[in-house]
């Protein structure tokens, strides 16, 4: 496990796709990413697929 998403609160596992919006810090999961359309929570940054 390597964090938790900032949205859902599940948890995200080494071997899973994980998004993460450096400017703000955040972890998204890639049901969220999906549901931010890959940008991060001011809507225009694009999240970043580790
Ligand atoms: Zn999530």
């Amino acid at each position: 496990m390597v964090g938790r998403c900032s949205r859902c609160g599940r948890r995200i596992y080494a071997f899973e796709d994980r998004y993460v919006c450096k400017k703000w810090g955040y972890v998204f999961c890639d049901v969220c990413a999906r549901k931010l359309q890959y940008r991060c929570p001011d809507g225009y940054t694009p999240l970043e697929l580790v």
